[in-house]
């Protein structure tokens, strides 16, 4: 599997250090206050990991880069961390909404980007062929 990065799909500055899609939901933590998923890898959210979450390309939170919280502060609204349970929390160093961190103490955390606002790009496909050819 090659190496992908998450981009903001309007400024293009990378969201994510080089992750690779997971290729199962095994290990999967869904126990409140562990980590979704472990450094390295994203998976594709299914209705399990969080509410408006469907769909969404989710990463552990060390993994994200580039990013900050939402200027609107209820936006961040939780207990002891973020809920995400009211709408996008996590913007673009230039201020594009692009997912929602997830981070409360009842919950699995992680980053989820909406894939409608980051987008992934595969790296090294070229020099791979250079080196291969
Ligand atoms: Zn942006």
């Amino acid at each position: 599997m090659n190496l992908e990065i998450i981009r903001c799909a309007i400024c293009n500055i990378p969201l994510s250090v080089p992750v690779r899609e997971r290729q199962n939901r095994e290990g999967l933590c869904h126990e409140m206050g562990c980590d979704y998923i472990e450094p390295g890898v994203y998976v594709v959210a299914d209705e399990c990991f969080a509410t408006h979450a469907d769909g969404h390309l989710v990463i552990n939170l060390k993994d994200a880069i580039n990013t900050k919280h939402h200027w609107d502060r209820r936006r961040l609204s939780g207990c002891c961390g973020i809920g995400g349970m009211d709408g996008p929390n996590t913007l673009c160093l230039n201020d594009h909404e692009i997912g929602a961190e997830y981070s409360d103490c009842w919950m699995p955390h992680g980053l989820a980007f909406d894939p409608n606002c980051a987008v992934l790009e595969t790296l090294n496909e070229n020099s791979e062929q250079e080196i291969k050819s």
